[in-house]
């Protein structure tokens, strides 16, 4: 079994990850269980600020590292929350804060006009210097509603209505979600990209 470090302390996360991980021969561990701390995201995009976090969690642990780094890009607004998804507001984390600047933003703007997305992108490192990350994104198209629904999931699910469903993300059972979500597609796809590097 090969230990790896996850780049969050957020227990739902390794939960998650070491699920899809099973029997990939990987045990992910909490960054926080070799005292790392949160690193700076300043990058400018996504795979950047993933990037950042996987390398200074690998330096600091001394092992291979996975980070994610995920958020809510709308097209009427050139992306944002974008990188900023999780304090969009100005606390970091007030998901009623975030929604309801969200809406405030989109204020009479028609649906053909309110298309949205969630991105998670991941990388893996084999070591701080690694030259050649794995990176894995899912992308998870739909629209902003013009109000909340839902009560599952969290951040800006009781906004968004995925294309194809009639139920909001946050509508949706937590197991239906991960199975369609941006966090879920990345996730298969690094799993492929785990088993071809070990093929
Ligand atoms: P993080 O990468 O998990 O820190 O997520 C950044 C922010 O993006 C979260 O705080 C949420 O505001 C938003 N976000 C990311 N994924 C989701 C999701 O699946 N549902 C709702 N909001 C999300």
């Amino acid at each position: 079994m090969t230990r790896i470090v996850l780049a969050s302390s957020n227990p739902g996360k390794l939960a998650e990850f070491n699920d899809l991980l099973a029997d990939s021969g990987l045990q992910v561990e909490p960054q926080s269980a070799f005292n790392v701390s949160d690193a700076e995201e300043t990058g400018l995009t996504f795979v950047e600020n993933a990037l950042l976090k996987a390398r200074h969690a690998s330096r600091i642990s001394g092992l291979p590292a996975l980070a994610d780094d995920s958020g809510l890009c709308v097209s009427h607004l050139r992306g944002a929350p974008g990188l900023y998804s999780a304090r969009y507001a100005g606390t970091h984390g007030d998901n009623a804060a975030n929604n309801a600047r969200l809406l405030r933003e989109l204020d009479g703007v028609p649906t053909e006009q309110r298309g949205a997305f969630f991105i998670c992108v991941l990388v893996l490192l084999q070591h701080a210097d690694d030259p050649a990350p794995l990176i894995a994104e899912g992308r998870w198209h739909g629209r902003v509603l013009t109000e909340q629904r839902g009560a599952h999931g969290f951040g800006y699910d009781p906004l968004f209505l995925p294309d194809g469903e009639t139920a909001s993300a946050a509508e949706l059972s937590p197991g239906m979600k991960n199975r369609i979500s941006h966090r879920g597609r990345a996730l298969v796809q690094l799993r492929h990209e785990l088993d071809v590097l070990r093929r």
